[in-house]
């Protein structure tokens, strides 16, 4: 059974809609994170739950109950804020030990639980310090700590890393779903950094003015997008338009000009997982395939020939962008240690037919 629901949630701010009927159900235990540009209405999600910003319709429950209308302090919500928002003038010890007292939890009982709480983020020894004398990584830890600490039944993280430099951020992704894991908090989660979103929920929310597009498992996500919006914002995707010239039950064809046919197998992957609708003869589809998924090859090779505009080395990978009949591609290659491609240089681009999806903008599904 659902722990969180979300029932045709909406905020609207005069004849703007910052959140209009979103559905959403929150499993216990679950670490789901609202994805989506600047503006798409995340942020607004959050605070609703938290409480601290009334719905315009809709309904949220908590493990059974309306908690639409319950004051946020009665909620019993931990939610950390990109800000952290630690009281300057205490310690650490006193910031976690906040929560606690605010809730009458006797004085030997708080010394107990600070420690734990303390102990989980690996901060045991710096319950004296105030936060000042505290890196970002350390203040972002009590911050974290002084949302746990409460045992609160949802934690919610408004893009509590984004104030750490990229390799901090990175060390502390893992430590956040490690302690997750541990503990079991259904979180919820916002964040505008897709990688951040893919490398530790268990599902995604991809929002976009202000509705969800989609929810999936980061790897359902990532492979099988349901909209161009989508396929572009979790990672880099090519984006090829053509015509369906062939729709029968055993094969689709789709023309992507320039004498290249796509054909892929319509009983594999795609009737089976979404069959509300069939593609027809004349519909035009959009092709996306991932840069990781296209290799580079000798120019008479492939099945387009190309050539190299310009290369990025990203370490464990090149990038290359190439020109070719169907436009501007990036590829993405290893890097295993040979000689790269050179800009300038005249390839092939290939691809397998099972790297392609298909996204049929008007049944708003990829295949
Ligand atoms: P970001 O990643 O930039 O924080 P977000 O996805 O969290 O963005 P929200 O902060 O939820 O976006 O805002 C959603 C929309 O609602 C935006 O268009 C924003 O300008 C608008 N909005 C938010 N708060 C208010 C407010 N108090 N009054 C009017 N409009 C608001």
């Amino acid at each position: 059974m659902s722990f969180l629901t979300l029932t045709d949630l909406s905020k609207s701010y005069g004849n703007l809609h910052a959140v209009s009927d979103l559905n959403l159900s929150v499993e216990k235990g679950e670490f789901v994170s609202l994805l989506g540009p600047s503006g798409c209405g995340k942020t607004t999600t959050l605070q609703m739950i938290a409480g601290f910003i009334d719905v315009t319709r809709g309904r949220i429950a908590l493990d059974g109950r309306d908690i639409t209308h319950v004051k946020p302090n009665q909620r019993g919500l931990g939610v950390v804020f990109q800000s952290y928002a630690l009281f300057p003038h205490m310690t650490v010890a006193e910031n976690v030990s906040f929560g606690l007292e605010m809730r009458g939890v006797a004085k030997a009982e708080r010394a107990g639980r600070i420690r734990e709480a303390l102990g989980l983020v690996r901060l045991d020894k710096l319950g004296e310090r105030f936060p000042r004398e505290l890196s970002g990584g350390q203040r972002q830890r009590v911050a974290l700590a002084r949302a746990l600490v409460i045992e609160p039944p949802v934690l919610l993280l408004d893009e509590p890393m984004s104030n750490l430099d990229a390799k901090l951020r990175e060390d502390m992704q893992f430590e956040l779903r490690a302690i997750q894991r541990k503990v079991g908090t259904t979180t919820v989660m916002v964040t505008h950094d897709q990688a951040e979103a893919l490398s530790i929920s268990d599902r995604v929310v991809v929002m976009e003015a202000g509705r969800i597009t989609q929810v999936d498992t980061p790897y359902r996500a990532y492979e099988r997008p349901q909209t161009q919006f989508v396929s572009q914002f979790l990672g880099k995707a090519n984006m090829l338009p053509g015509v369906v010239v062939h729709a029968a039950d055993d094969q689709i064809r789709i023309d992507l000009g320039h004498d290249l046919i796509e054909t892929r197998d319509a009983s594999s992957t795609q009737r089976a997982e979404r069959p509300e609708r069939r593609l027809g003869l004349g519909d035009a589809v959009t092709l996306c395939i991932r840069p990781e998924k296209l290799r580079l090859c000798a120019p008479d090779a492939g099945r387009l020939a190309a050539r190299v505009a310009s290369r990025f080395f990203l370490g464990s990978q090149w990038l290359y962008r190439v020109d070719s009949k169907l436009g501007d591609m990036l590829v993405c290659c290893q890097n295993e240690g040979g000689e790269p491609f050179a800009e300038g240089d005249a390839v092939g681009v290939d691809w397998t037919s099972d790297a392609v999806r298909f996204i049929d903008e008007d049944a708003r599904h990829a295949h």
